[in-house]
């Protein structure tokens, strides 16, 4: 299988990325990522003053993928991922949403076995790790967008969807598309308020392939259980409108509902969540259950 290796990466989503590999549609791959340290932390006493900055938030990419055009619809499956190293996480005084955070702090985690080692001055806890991908995404028109940051390219969403059997559509700006992914999390609750997730290195292995919906809002999530637009902005509250309205273009274009269906299903069994709200723009999702589409005879997002 065609893979890159983890220090095959870039820092920013940009057109002008030369691609490290070529796939065909449907083939399967691997990229290999490092942590959004750049695997510089190793043990509790690696502080943040030791970080080569220019080292922090790599992806691992970008791949072309072939017969891909600009303005398509590019599927991406993540058929596997597996955790690779131990989990690491820090505070830094001043970032994320918590106020209380005064001490910096490292801690180097466990993960074996499907589990997240984590020691309270209270107690060890046990917590059954839930893999996500923290930046994925495609190259941008024009620009050139750092890894850090997420947006209509996909970057760095932190949305805790993006995981083992989910698929990420996003539009393609570019030919071949450029895509490329990087800062797993063993474990990150929706919003990340702290950061930080279990940010870990791991063995990704991905397929993409263009599916015939132009009209579909992007980035766009496919669970076994549930559909989800995400967005991104400057402020929460243009996130969460822009999440909204394209949910309801989805229900009421490629699904067909009428405006009040569409309205009243929303309100009734979908679900507005934070992705992260410590990035340069918040990232939010809305929710909506495949099993109540299903019901009305809807069969999938086409091929
Ligand atoms: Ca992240
Ligand atoms: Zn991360």
């Amino acid at each position: 299988m065609k893979s890159l290796k983890d220090d095959q990466v870039f820092y920013a989503f940009a057109p002008t990325l030369k691609p490290l590999l070529t796939v065909a549609q449907q083939e399967e791959f691997v990229l290999n990522t490092r942590d959004c340290f750049g695997n510089q932390l190793h043990s509790d006493e690696d502080t943040l003053d030791k970080l080569n900055w220019d080292a922090i938030n790599p992806g691992t990419g970008p791949v072309a993928i072939e017969g891909v055009k600009p303005g398509d619809v590019v599927r991406i499956d993540i058929k596997k991922l597996e955790i690779t190293g131990k989990s690491v996480m820090t505070t830094i005084p001043g970032a994320g949403a918590i106020k209380g955070i005064t001490e910096a702090s490292t801690r180097v985690l466990d993960n074996d076995n499907g589990m997240l080692s984590i020691s309270t001055v209270k107690g060890n806890l046990q917590l059954p790790i839930k893999p996500m991908i923290g930046v994925i995404g495609l190259a941008p028109l024009e620009g050139s967008v750092p890894n850090g940051t997420p947006g209509k390219h996909g970057g760095n969403m932190d949305c805790t969807l993006i995981g083992e059997g989910a698929s990420l559509y996003l539009h393609a700006a570019v030919e071949g598309g450029l895509f490329g992914c990087g800062d797993v999390h063993a474990l990150m609750g929706d919003g990340e308020v702290l950061v930080c997730g279990a940010e870990t290195p791991a063995r990704v292995t991905l397929s993409a392939s263009v599916v015939n919906v132009p009209q579909l809002p992007t980035p766009f999530v496919e669970t076994d259980e549930l559909y989800a637009t995400i967005a991104s902005a400057k402020t929460s509250d243009e996130a969460f409108k822009l999440a909204v309205d394209n949910m309801f273009d989805f229900l009421t274009g490629i699904v067909g509902l009428s405006q009040g269906d569409a309205g009243r299903l929303m309100s009734l069994v979908g679900n507005l969540k934070f992705c992260q709200v410590v990035d340069p723009e918040i990232t939010v999702r809305f929710e909506f259950p495949k099993s109540v589409l299903a019901q009305l005879g809807f069969t999938g997002i086409g091929g």
